[in-house]
């Protein structure tokens, strides 16, 4: 080999012009082999990019069997000159001088072997499957979106402040909690009323998962003033859908002095600012994954970052349900927590917008959220996407000391004296909202399914790799 700096298939492809007539050095994972007696071509993918560069090997120049372990799979390392390519689907390619082969990969044994595996085939090879194009588009996008989710939040002054994954809090109200404990599960030490005792536990008390920042982070917010949360969360409840996962992950965004309509904004500038960053910065990644599942998603996204949000009370939005004569599985009324079916109507059939559904009536939202002088509903905003149902849940919360402890009295919550001292001393009217990572992720890449959208996840009875 000689010493030539390796460059990036991305690389190569983006500069191709210039490179051209040069000699390259590459390396990475082969897609595909094919050829003829004189000459074969690999399509070669180094995770850069989705698009592969392609490799010649020139039969009068490389044995049948040096090219042997050069299989779907398998790793090398190229060198050779950058030349036009002749053939269709490729601007440039290598014909290749030296080969050096890192790994192979045994047809035999190698899963991913032909194009066009089923998702629920690879969801049970999700420790390879991060190898197919599909996967390494879906965790580019992935990752550009976090980026943007970073990058939005800086520029505006927000801090990134991070909350605890293990709580002792039981009342963040989200959703079902995984247990944290060291105690022998089989051996379990009991109080004298058979209780478990937790005073032997790891921590002296009894102690979970996270299903929330968003307590922490209003001690945050009412200290630095904006800040976000991103990083994972987790809900033991047994929702085998396609939209949620045991252990996923969330952006909670915690503002003092915002006010519902301020939050409504910022919700909407958000998440259009991710989308658009998605499409700048993914585009043929976007561009595969709509060619090969879903022709409209471009065009889905440039709508959602085009038009305004639907604005829209709860109340106004179950009278449009009722009158719309639809039959649905589960029955709508004033004061029901709307299903999917609900919310996906109100967006796709309806008003074909994104909605941000505000004012939910007080017993099917969380405690801390703002009071209205109705005294029936609560400063609430679920923004509510195509295809997906809920993408964010939000309010303003309740800064008054004395409502805020009347509704926790009346929940019967206990422990929330911390909490509390937000409003004890200087408290301030704030807001906040939490956007579900994956949901942003499964609409960006138009996925069906939020399993395929997350590197390994996490659902009821499954928790491999
Ligand atoms: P849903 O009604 O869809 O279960 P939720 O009301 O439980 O949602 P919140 O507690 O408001 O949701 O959480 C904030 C956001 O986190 C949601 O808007 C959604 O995007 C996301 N989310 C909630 N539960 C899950 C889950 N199990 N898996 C993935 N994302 C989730
Ligand atoms: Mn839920």
């Amino acid at each position: 080999m000689k010493d030539i700096k390796r460059k990036t298939v991305a690389d190569i492809l983006a500069h191709g012009a210039e490179l051209a007539g040069q000699e390259v050095d590459v390396k990475g994972w082969v897609r595909t082999r094919r050829g003829n007696k004189n000459v074969q071509f690999v399509a070669l993918n180094d995770g850069s990019t989705i698009n592969n560069l392609q490799i010649v090997f020139d039969l009068s120049k490389f044995s049948d069997e040096q090219l042997r372990p050069v299989t779907t799979g398998s790793s090398i390392h190229v060198q050779g000159l950058l030349v036009a390519s002749q053939g269709k689907g490729q601007s440039v390619e290598v014909q290749a001088d030296e080969l050096q082969i890192y790994g192979t990969a045994n047809p035999e044994e190698y899963p991913l072997q032909k194009k066009g595996h089923s998702l629920e085939f690879l969801r049970d090879k999700a420790h390879l499957r991060q190898r197919t194009n599909t996967f390494s588009a879906v965790l580019r996008i992935r990752h550009a979106l976090a980026f943007a989710i970073h990058k939005f939040f800086n520029d505006k002054g927000f801090y990134y402040f991070h909350t605890p994954l293990i709580t002792a809090s039981d009342c963040e109200g989200a959703g079902a909690q995984f247990q944290v404990t060291t105690l022998d599960l089989n051996d379990v030490p009991r109080t004298e009323d058979g209780k478990v005792d937790y005073n032997n536990d790891f921590f002296g008390r009894q102690t979970s998962l996270t299903v929330s920042g968003q307590l922490e982070g209003e001690l945050g917010a009412t200290a630095l003033g904006c800040i976000y949360t991103f990083g994972p969360t987790f809900r033991a409840e047994n929702s085998n859908t396609p939209r949620h996962l045991s252990e996923f992950w969330m952006i909670e965004p915690e503002m003092a002095f915002y006010e519902i309509e301020d939050n409504m904004d910022l919700a909407e500038e958000f998440i259009k600012y991710c989308i658009s960053y998605a499409l700048e910065h993914c585009a043929d990644d976007i561009a595969f994954l709509a060619d090969h599942f879903d022709k409209e998603l471009p065009e889905r996204l440039r709508f959602v970052v085009e038009n305004d949000f639907v604005r829209l009370p709860y109340t106004e939005g179950v009278r449009i349900l009722e009158e719309s004569g639809k039959k649905f599985e589960f029955p709508v009324y004033w004061g029901v927590d709307l299903a999917s079916e609900h919310e996906r109507f109100l967006v796709e059939e309806h008003f074909k917008k994104p909605v941000i559904l505000t004012d939910y009536p007080k017993e099917i939202k969380a405690f801390y959220m703002k009071l209205n002088d109705d005294g029936k509903t609560v400063r609430a905003m679920d923004v509510l996407f195509p295809k997906i149902g809920e993408i964010i849940g939000g309010s303003q919360r309740e800064e008054n000391l004395d409502k805020l402890q009347a509704r926790i009295d009346e929940l019967g919550l206990t422990g929330m004296e911390w909490y509390l001292d937000t409003r004890r001393f200087g408290t301030v009217p704030h807001s906040g909202f939490g956007l579900g990572f994956e949901r942003l992720v499964l609409f960006v890449t138009g996925m069906q399914n939020i399993r395929d959208v997350i590197p390994f996840p996490r659902f009821p009875k499954n928790c491999e790799f």
